[in-house]
């Protein structure tokens, strides 16, 4: 039987590793030693679980969209991330890891952050358990994404605008890890994805498959089976979608469906679809599927989502495209906005420009009527009305 997830030496198939600077080898070495003992500890699991019960909302309800089913002639789960506290998967991880750091005895936070989403999970954790947390973000993301800047500070967080590169995402991750290198002792870098260096990938990926977990529990008090025929999710760095699959990854009965970013179309120039048009390369310490030129070097990514705005993608889903476990569409802009406007009349549900991307892949399938599809909504699209309405199709004027 394939296996899907990482081996003991942090690989996904070719895809994996840690490539990271000398200066940095202790502190991965101590996160890869102690990651999974704390994961696996009792009174971690007892902590990680009351909190994510009573604090998070947990379990997100796994809701039958009748409306939406009746449309793609299929039966359509949709398993409610937006309804976390605030309003996304992000929160899951950015507990989890400052519970982890806790424990390794660190005192101060770093986070870098693109929209804003992972800076505020976590500057919200480290308000609820009184740490220092300063939160990385380029200069243009902080002009651009003015509401979570300042939901940051009022939290308690430091938020340091990044000038360097395109002041983006990219750069305020660059920006982390050099602050990394000069606190190696006292820092815990709480990474909000899927990527960088080994253990991360897998760290966020259990952290975040109580996604799964619920699945397995809700569609079995629904259906009386605790498996889908289809998943479907978004991928930026690949963590919402990790954690809906997570506990699916080698069972094959599964369809896995990835949405990444098209933009405005993959051969537009203007695209953040990573696995359609990435070749292999390492970011961030990882050696992944990855935008670059001949010459190696990163192409700036594009997409309407700021949170799908990253040029590289996990390793886990590099290898899953690869293998072929996993079927990848590119959602184009528009086609992510219609979703969203869908979604929004058929069921009274305003989803995550992200999620809508997920959506959008809906009708890219063709269903049989006695499937049954889990479609993970990452978050919830409050921050996005504006995009909305900019971009309000002329069906729904
Ligand atoms: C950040 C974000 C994403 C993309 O990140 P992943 O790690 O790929 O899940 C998707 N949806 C929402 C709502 C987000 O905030």
């Amino acid at each position: 039987m394939n296996n899907y997830q990482v081996n003991k030496d942090g690989y996904y198939g070719e895809f994996g590793g840690a490539y990271i600077p000398e200066i940095l080898h202790r502190c991965v070495e101590e996160l890869r030693e102690s990651y999974l003992k704390v994961l696996e500890n009792d009174d971690f699991k007892k902590e990680f679980t009351q909190l994510l019960h009573d604090y998070v909302g947990r379990p997100s309800p796994l809701y039958l969209a009748k409306r939406l089913s009746e449309k793609y002639n299929c039966t359509i789960y949709l398993k409610r991330e937006d309804l976390n506290h605030t309003g996304a998967h992000k929160i899951n991880n950015a507990l989890g890891q400052v519970l982890l750091a806790r424990r390794m005895g660190k005192k101060r936070i770093i986070a870098e952050t693109g929209a804003g989403q992972h800076g505020v999970a976590t500057a919200t954790v480290c308000a609820l358990m009184n740490m220092e947390c300063i939160i990385y973000m380029g200069k243009t993301d902080v002009e651009r994404q003015h509401i979570n800047v300042e939901r940051m500070k009022m939290l308690g967080a430091t938020v340091c605008p990044v000038t360097s590169g395109n002041m983006t995402l990219k750069d305020a991750t660059n920006e982390a890890i050099r602050d990394w290198c000069c606190h190696p002792a006292d820092t815990y870098y709480i990474i909000g994805s899927t990527v960088g260096p080994h253990p991360y990938p897998d760290m966020v990926a259990r952290l975040q498959s109580v996604i799964s977990e619920e699945i397995k529990k809700q569609l079995f008090a629904h259906e009386g089976r605790d498996y889908p025929d289809y998943l479907i999710a978004c991928v930026g760095g690949g963590s919402n979608a990790a954690g809906t699959i997570f506990h699916y990854l080698n069972d094959e009965r599964v369809k896995i469906i990835l949405a990444e970013a098209g933009g405005k179309g993959i051969n537009s120039g203007m695209s953040a679809a990573t696995i359609h048009l990435g070749r292999t390369g390492i970011i961030h310490g990882s050696k992944t599927l990855l935008m670059q030129n001949e010459d190696g070097q990163i192409i700036e990514p594009y997409s309407i989502s700021a949170g799908l705005d990253y040029p590289g993608v996990g390793p886990l889903h590099s290898n899953l495209a690869s293998k072929h476990r996993a079927t990848v569409f590119a959602i184009n802009d528009d086609e992510a906005i219609n979703a969203g406007y869908e979604l929004t009349r058929l069921e009274g549900i305003i989803p995550a420009l992200e999620s809508a991307h997920a959506l959008g892949a809906l009708s890219k399938i063709k269903f049989r009527p006695s499937d049954i599809v889990v479609l993970t909504v990452s978050g919830r699209g409050d921050k996005d009305i504006e995009t909305y309405l900019n971009n309000k199709p002329d069906s729904y004027k």
